[in-house]
């Protein structure tokens, strides 16, 4: 709906409302000056009609009376019956005709704007009607004098004048009608009365046809009257709605915010409304004759946006031709600010239809393009960060890579950073919000000019760089990231160490459409992740290849988890100093059809990605409590614990259901855990830790020292024991060992016993390594060189061998 459809619907509502007002209080005196009112116009109308009417019919007066006067001259000659009659007739004619001459000079010459005197035409049609008479008498005196050809002659002009006359007076009937049925009237009269003493041959029928002729002239007259009558209310009815359009237009822009425009074929301003010069800020005086397109342009803000000089060269265009245009949006600057207007136009033609100029309506739209605009933000643009969004840098890659045409080269680096689900976890959404803002912060200066760095969601970054795309450029990019967050980032009164895994792809080598290249850049990222975090790692053929067989090795393991394809083997544990076996850790193997024993350290992780490990860490730990029940008494079993499962929440109630239903003592039992499970929903594993040491079982920290957060939860954690990784064991069977590894031994020899936990060195493959252990304090020892991890009956044949040996021993 148009600005003026509007307009004209807000008027007619006021209007409603306003006869709805009177309506409440209706009162005699309101209806009497309403019907007074409405008469007063009803008269004012007729006045007017009556006047159009008159000027009408006496706008040839003075031609007529020409004629007249000729027609006078013309007869004189004529033979008269006697000169009494032509003077007689000859001289009230020429009254009659000085009369009629003097009373349009008076009140209906052209340029006068003369009240007409209400008798005026009852005058006028008066006199008409006398001089009609005079005419018709006279040519019907003359008729008998005249031979055959000229009567028919007089007869002929007397029938042209009398029509004319009718024809020029018929706009005011009365004058029409007067002429025509004097004239015809007079020439009967003649006829008859001079039946005897004069007669005219046919003179009868000649009365007849004239009596047939003056009623035809006299319809014609109403007829013409009626239809001059029609044009005048038409003409009022354009007026009127001329008047309402008018008043509507009015209305328009004095309530509307939009305002009019006008100009003509050249350009230049022909109407200038007070909205007009407000929303230009120019005096209406400067503004008349200007051109538009000008006025626009000095409008225009410094530099002019590229949607406005788009806009202004459309508008240009358009302007050229004449056809209906809308919505040309443009952006100018008044007192400082930038406001946007929708221009809509239709051309304007004159009377002929030449095309004359624009009538056009401009609308603020500055609310709505600034929505659009925030639309567009929030549509292409991070909220937390400001970076771009994974829609913007698909657009972007999209143009690296389009599906028809050449692809550019260009280079796709994958962050995810390694440790943002702890922050998120242990200190609120806000603190993880405000770490994201600063990784976005200290990231931005090292993005090259022409690259697109972008947030895909949680903790993951995109950096699409199109200027120098090769891997060596790419992996000095990356370390330039790594250092820029390698710094401790303050939030929320702590520092955090962030660590970030970078994968990078490029295109057209690695992918070449968009999402191809991101799977690739993503599949990278997840290696990096896999191989230990912290690093970059680039996209090749093969990562594409271990994730398709990850796909396929979780469904195996599926169908493995349904088939119990998967069971224990305990590796014996020893003390150190007596050599005694003190139980066995419990190591969970997957017995594939194909691939023979799968390790642990193949589908554990992967267990831990698809969730299945909370089902095989259950099926593990009742196995293991099954066959530690048969084991002596003294014997204990370890079962390793995924973070997963202890971030889950029912982990104690699953040990205690294990523990309930083989009857094993809780204080037989060892759950061992990695670091990994303190990083994430602190609370909750320490609430749970807590209530599995209530239960009465021990707590081992495996792996310790390989992991990467803080001691300080040492303090916090009830732990039983730690077990000392590997790889520091490796190191201590060189000779001499590696004073390192043994400092860190020695150190975690003492935590332990600090925190009041026992030592479990891991790994142990060498008498030497068992030797210097337990010299440096630790009080067990697993490993190859002691023991292989074995099946339950032969754990169960060992213990017996040992107990056997034992007891031989102890024979005397
Ligand atoms: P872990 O808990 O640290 O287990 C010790 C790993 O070191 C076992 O590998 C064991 O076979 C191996 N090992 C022991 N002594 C030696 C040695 O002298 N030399 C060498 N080279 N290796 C030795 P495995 O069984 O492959 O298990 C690997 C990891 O898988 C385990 O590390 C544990 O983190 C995880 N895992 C095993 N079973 C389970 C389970 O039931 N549940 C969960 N959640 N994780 C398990
Ligand atoms: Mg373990
Ligand atoms: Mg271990």
């Amino acid at each position: 709906m148009s600005a003026v459809d509007n307009a004209a619907r807000g008027l007619a509502r006021r209007t409603t409302e306003a006869a709805e007002a009177a309506d409440d209080q209706p009162s005699m005196l309101a209806l009497w000056r309403n019907s007074e009112l409405s008469s007063q116009a009803q008269r004012q109308q007729r006045d007017r009609h009556r006047a159009a009417q008159f000027h009408a019919a006496t706008q040839h007066l003075p031609l007529a009376l020409a004629f007249n006067a000729l027609a006078v001259v013309l007869a004189q000659p004529l033979p008269w019956a006697s000169p009494a009659w032509r003077w007689a007739w000859t001289l009230i004619l020429t009254v009659l005709l000085s009369l009629n001459l003097g009373l349009w000079w008076r009140f209906t010459r052209p340029g006068l704007a003369r009240r007409l005197p209400p008798r005026l035409p009852v005058l006028m049609a008066s006199s008409v009607a006398l001089i009609g008479a005079l005419y018709g008498l006279g040519s019907a005196h003359l008729l008998p004098g005249l031979g055959e050809g000229e009567r028919l002659l007089l007869v002929a002009v007397a029938a042209a004048f009398c029509a004319i006359g009718a024809w020029l007076h018929a706009a005011l009937p009365q004058m029409g009608l007067a002429w025509s049925l004097a004239f015809g009237g007079g020439a009967v009269l003649g006829l008859l009365v001079n039946r005897e003493s004069h007669p005219t041959p046919g003179g009868a029928l000649l009365a007849l046809l004239c009596l047939v002729f003056t009623a035809f002239l006299a319809f014609m007259v109403l007829q013409t009257a009626r239809q001059f009558m029609a044009g005048l209310r038409q003409a009022d009815e354009i007026e009127r709605q001329r008047g309402m359009l008018d008043l509507v237009l009015r209305d328009f822009e004095a309530h509307a915010s939009d305002w009019l425009w006008e100009i003509n074929a050249e350009g230049q301003l022909q109407h200038i409304s007070v909205h007009l010069t407000r929303a230009t800020g120019l005096p209406g005086s400067s503004l008349l004759g200007q051109f538009f397109l000008d006025v626009l342009h000095s409008l225009q803000p410094q530099p002019t946006p590229p949607e406005a000089a788009v806009a202004l060269s459309r508008l240009n265009h358009a302007l050229r031709q004449p056809k209906p245009f809308t919505a040309h949006v443009m952006p100018w600057q008044l007192n400082g600010e930038t406001r946007w207007w929708s221009l809509k136009a239709q051309p304007l033609y004159d009377e002929d239809g030449q095309w004359e100029g624009w009538r056009g309506v401009a609308s603020d739209v500055t609310a709505v393009h600034r929505r659009e605009a925030e639309l567009r933000q929030w549509a292409m643009y991070d909220s937390l960060t400001g970076l771009a969004n994974r829609h913007h840098l698909m657009q972007e890659l999209a143009q690296c890579l389009p599906q028809e045409g050449a692809a550019r080269a260009c280079a796709l680096l994958l962050m995810d950073l390694d440790n943002f689900k702890t922050v998120n976890d242990s200190l609120g959404h806000s603190a993880g919000d405000e770490l994201l803002k600063t990784v976005a912060e200290r990231l931005l200066p090292h993005v090259p000019t022409g690259a697109l760095l972008a947030r895909l969601g949680g903790d993951e970054f995109a950096l699409l760089v199109t200027s120098e795309p090769e891997r060596a450029a790419a992996e000095a990019l990356a370390e330039r990231l790594r250092e820029a967050l390698a710094l401790p980032i303050p939030v929320m009164g702590r520092r955090i160490d962030l660590r970030v895994s970078l994968g990078a792809a490029f295109a057209p080598n690695d992918a070449r459409t968009p999402e191809d290249l991101l799977r690739a850049a993503d599949l990278a990222m997840y290696a990096a992740k896999n191989a230990g975090r912290d690093r970059l790692r680039c996209f090749e053929p093969g990562l594409a290849r271990d994730a398709e067989r990850r796909l396929v090795l979780a469904a195996e393991l599926r169908r493995a988890l349904e088939r119990h394809q998967l069971h224990n083997v305990y590796q014996p544990k020893f003390n150190l100093a007596t050599g005694a076996l003190v139980g066995f850790e419990a190591l969970v193997r997957w017995q594939h059809p194909q691939r023979g024993t799968v390790s642990p350290s193949n589908f554990i992780p992967l267990a831990e990605e698809t969730g299945m490990v909370l089902v095989i860490g259950e099926r593990v730990l009742h196995q293991a409590c099954q066959e530690a029940v048969r084991w002596p008494e003294a014997l204990s079993v370890a079962v390793n614990v995924s973070a997963a499962q202890v971030e889950h929440g029912d982990l104690v109630e699953v040990v205690r259901a294990a523990l309930q239903k083989h009857g094993l003592a809780a204080n037989r039992l060892v759950l061992e855990l990695t670091e990994s499970a303190f990083l994430t929903k602190r609370d909750v594993v320490l609430a749970q830790l807590l209530r599995l040491r209530e239960l009465g079982v021990h707590l081992a920290l495996d792996d310790f020292g390989t992991g990467y957060s803080s001691l300080a939860y040492l303090q916090t954690l009830p732990l039983n024991q730690l077990k000392i990784d590997r790889s520091f064991v490796v190191a201590l069977s060189a000779d001499p060992p590696d004073p390192k590894a043994t400092a860190i031994v020695a150190a975690i020899v003492a935590l332990a016993d600090g925190i009041g936990a026992s030592t479990t060195a891991e790994g142990l493959d060498t008498r030497t390594q068992v030797e210097r252990l337990r010299m440096l304090g630790c009080e067990q020892g697993q490993g190859h060189g002691l023991g292989r991890p074995i099946a339950a009956s032969e754990a169960r044949a060992l213990i017996d061998r040992l107990a056997a040996a034992g007891a031989r021993a102890n024979t005397p």
